[in-house]
């Protein structure tokens, strides 16, 4: 057994290292790359990519889980090798069922339309997307066709970013949240609007950096194992256990926003720098579902980084860094800033609040179009009419409505929504446990110190990689399944003390 373990682990780590190879690609493509590097550098990563697939999808590879497995069941299932085993096969099952020909025949279509849609946004086409959005649908749906025993299409999405959910439990989950949230908006929007007028200005980038990574680093980022740099839409990666980065977005006429991506990445790195060395190369490395790794991006940007207590500490030391600005500015004035509720058009720019109605519009509208349901000519005035019943706000256009950001135009439809507000419930349902293991938490946080909440964290959630699932580490480290309540009471809390509800 010993000898087809480290059989498989050495063929993983290639496949390992020809994903780091084109995520490094990438990395330099979204920051340092001249725009002249463009046309090689897409073919470079697709090669990278396809020798990765053929390498991961070889028979040979097969024959090793096959030959393994029966030699597994007598162990334990939390055993690190059964997980890897688990985790390959499922990975493997799923890698060979999808044609060679599909891949590439996908991957020039979205090609195209990516391309078009770059023209069509600011035209306010949608009729130059449409029929490409129908082809899209038409991809997405044969390719959940390859997998069987599937209640819906979208499962089959669902599962290789959230495994483990399906559209019903999610749906249930969400129309649960959806129920509780659009009241809290419609009694936030009765009150005065907060002026949030002190964010904008002038504010230095060199000063918004130092002051963001000085933060992280007290957060527990590790900059011997990673570095930060500009890129345009701010994301983290990873080319090994040692080399975790991150990127922002520093606008100078805009206070917060640089410094907030910046928590939100570090959020994600600090997940995956947390895992246990010894998956490096493996399945195992890696946070066990979009669900899982947003919850702690949005931990650690919202849940602390734009709570009261945070701010007790570190305001002092941003209005040092930019004393002109911030001097006549109290810290109540910048903490209602920094939490304004405003329902709005674009979900990435919406508050804390609002931001959940935007995915769960997202989620529901990507079901109905996968069940056939709703027709792609029909989206726009479906996304309005739900703009409308739950944000109170109706786009003018299609450019900040269903046209608005890259997903739908650049990968398959379904599966990449959910998790972003999975994510936030979890947060809530996490930080009520760190709460309750560390009573001292708040006041922890009112003195910068994170090191027990970030080693509770590490210890709960982040050493296991993929071992477990999200439903299992939820369980693991809240005691409890997932629920709506935990986070629903942070919101109203929070909210209710913010805007005298
Ligand atoms: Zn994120």
């Amino acid at each position: 057994m010993e000898t087809l373990v480290t059989e498989l682990k050495q063929r993983l780590m290639e496949v390992d290292d020809l994903r780091a190879a084109a995520a490094l690609l990438n990395w330099d493509q979204s920051t340092y790359m001249p725009p002249g590097g463009a046309p090689a550098r897409g073919r470079q990563m697709a090669t990278l990519y396809r020798l990765a697939h053929e390498r991961f999808t070889d028979p040979a590879v097969g024959r090793i889980l096959d030959a393994l497995e029966p030699q597994l069941a007598a162990l334990d299932n939390a055993d690190d090798t059964v997980a890897l085993v688990r985790l390959t096969r499922r990975s493997y099952a799923r890698d060979t069922k999808v044609p060679p020909a599909f891949v590439s025949a996908a991957e020039s279509h979205l090609a195209e339309i990516f391309d078009v849609w770059t023209r069509a946004r600011p035209a306010d086409d949608f009729a130059a997307v449409q029929p490409l959005l129908e082809k899209t649908l038409d991809l997405s749906r044969e390719y959940t066709s390859f997998f069987q025993d599937y209640a819906e299409p979208i499962d089959a999405l669902i599962e290789e970013s959230d495994y483990g959910m399906t559209a019903e439990t999610v749906g249930t989950l969400f129309a649960e949240l959806r129920q509780a949230l659009v009241p809290l908006v419609s009694d936030i929007v009765e009150r005065p609007v907060i002026d949030d007028s002190c964010l904008y200005g002038h504010f230095p980038a060199a000063a918004q950096r130092e002051f963001g990574e000085a933060v992280i680093k007290e957060f527990g980022y590790d900059f011997g194992r990673g570095r930060q740099d500009e890129t345009h839409h701010p994301f983290m990666t990873k080319f090994s256990q040692g080399d975790i980065r991150i990127t922002t977005h520093t606008r100078e006429e805009n206070l917060v926003d640089g410094i907030f991506s910046t928590f939100h990445e570090a959020g994600h790195a600090l997940y995956e720098q947390g895992i246990d060395p010894r998956y490096e190369g493996t399945l195992l490395a890696e946070g066990t579902s979009n669900g899982v790794h947003e919850s702690q991006s949005r931990l650690w940007e919202n849940l602390i980084g734009r709570s009261y207590d945070f701010w007790t500490h570190y305001y002092p030391k941003l209005q040092a860094s930019f004393p002109e600005q911030l001097r006549p500015v109290p810290l109540e004035t910048f903490y209602r800033a920094i939490n304004k509720v405003q329902p709005s058009l674009i979900r990435t720019a919406a508050d804390e609040v609002t931001y959940n109605l935007h995915v769960m519009l997202r989620f529901d509208l990507e079901r109905a179009l996968l069940n056939g349901n709703l027709a792609v000519r029909d989206l726009p005035e479906a996304w309005h009419e739900r703009m409308r019943s739950d944000l109170g706000v109706t786009p003018p256009d299609n450019k900040d409505g269903v046209m608005q950001d890259v997903h739908w135009f650049i990968g398959f439809i379904g599966g990449a929504f959910q998790g972003y507000t999975l994510g936030n419930i979890m947060s809530g349902q996490i930080v009520e446990a760190a709460k309750q293991a560390i009573p001292q938490l708040n006041e922890q946080i009112r003195v910068g110190d994170f090191a027990p909440v970030h080693t509770w964290l590490r210890e709960q959630i982040y050493q296991y990689g993929s071992k477990f699932t999200a439903a299992e580490i939820i369980e693991r480290a809240t005691g409890a399944p997932l629920s709506i309540g935990p986070y629903m009471t942070y919101l109203r809390t929070k909210y209710s003390a913010i805007y005298n509800l």
